[in-house]
């Protein structure tokens, strides 16, 4: 028996998703649920059934089979369940076996004619939905998922943040981009909203940081793998813990609140922002008499027929910048990017007076 209703599970926090990458065999599923659910902090079981695959050949999944076991894990743990779903057929086996919890895939929610498929098929029922990021970095994908299943009349939608797919070797599996995660929160600010570290970091030894990163920045809860064996797990074998990792992940996490309910705290928080506020303003001055400089500039470059782009000069600028920048406390990486965001605005404003 579930020991609360899927609303309570829902409106809880944090809320936490833990299971395997893959359900594998029926025992594997079991003891993994088993051992998952003597935290209380665990209430939804997730397990992947049919396994998108980036490659051809690779374990793709056991399949409606193990829909059975996943039954048998809410019998005996009380657990609720959650799997991925990517075609229609999918979801109508996935509803005919009771799945409390279905999620959109990253590789799903990148495709609008798969999502649509889905949407229609949940037509008339009230599960919940989770719909991961796309994988490319592009949240109106993620805002058209979203969308499309609110449309087909789920009520219960909550957001994933499983990182976005990068070229070449970085720290992650998939990067984060925060502020992409950031601002999908900022919209959609009633949904509850998710941290993935298992697929974002791709390794165990960075989920702790990954998971407490975003409980720092508000997120509703967590989907993180667990596997009972993992290094023998037939996908994402690098970035699976055992339970009783997860349990002690979860144990040393510094759960924080967004809502701020003492007056006290309150008030000196809304005092320093006034502060920023008003910093803000300045600097928004500052940038445009700046931007009034260069567009004189660029009205004597014109005259005279002069580029826009002056490399020595943007080095300079550059240089001038990066000396300053860290007796400052600012990082260079920052510095870079913002200076680089008011040349690129600098260019636009002269570009316009050249080609008028
Ligand atoms: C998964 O959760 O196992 C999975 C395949 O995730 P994603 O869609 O984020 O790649
Ligand atoms: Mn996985």
């Amino acid at each position: 028996m579930q020991k609360k209703t899927i609303a309570e599970v829902w409106n809880k926090r944090p809320i936490i998703i833990a299971g395997p990458c893959s359900a594998e065999t029926e025992e594997q599923v079991l003891q993994t649920a088993q051992q998952l659910s003597s935290s209380n902090n665990i209430d939804i079981f997730r397990a992947g059934i049919w396994k998108p695959r980036t490659r051809p050949g690779q374990f793709e999944g056991i399949g409606k089979e193990a829909l059975l076991w996943l039954k048998k894990v809410k019998e005996q743990t009380g657990l609720f369940t959650t799997i991925e779903v990517a075609t229609a057929k999918q979801v109508e086996e996935a509803l005919e076996h009771n799945i409390d919890i279905l999620w959109l895939g990253s590789r799903t929610t990148v495709n609008p004619f798969s999502v649509q498929e889905i949407a229609d098929a949940l037509k008339g029922c009230n599960q919940p939905v989770l719909i991961k990021n796309p994988i490319n970095p592009d949240i109106d994908l993620w805002i058209g998922a979203v969308e499309r299943i609110a449309n087909a009349g789920i009520k219960q939608i909550g957001l994933i943040h499983r990182g976005f797919s990068a070229y070449g070797n970085t720290t992650y599996r998939n990067s984060p981009m925060w502020h992409l995660a950031i601002e999908m929160k900022r919209r959609y600010f009633n949904l509850p909203f998710i941290c993935d570290p298992s697929h974002i970091g791709g390794r165990r030894d960075i989920l702790a940081n990954i998971a407490q990163t975003s409980i720092n920045l508000g997120y509703d809860g967590i989907m993180i793998e667990a596997h009972i064996n993992p290094d023998d797990a037939l996908s994402d074998a690098q970035q699976q813990i055992t339970p009783t990792t997860l349990h002690t992940l979860l144990q040393q996490i510094i759960w924080r609140n967004e809502k701020i309910d003492n007056a006290d705290i309150s008030y000196i928080i809304e005092k320093m922002r006034l502060q920023i506020n008003h910093l803000d303003d300045e600097l928004m001055e500052i940038l445009s008499t700046r931007m009034k400089i260069v567009e004189e500039i660029g009205n004597y470059k014109k005259q005279h027929d002069i580029t826009i782009l002056q490399t020595n000069r943007w080095n300079e600028i550059l240089e001038r910048a990066l000396l300053k920048c860290e007796k400052l406390g600012l990082s260079k990486e920052f510095i870079i990017k913002y200076l680089d965001a008011i040349h690129m605005e600098s260019i636009q404003h002269q570009n316009k007076i050249m080609n008028n």
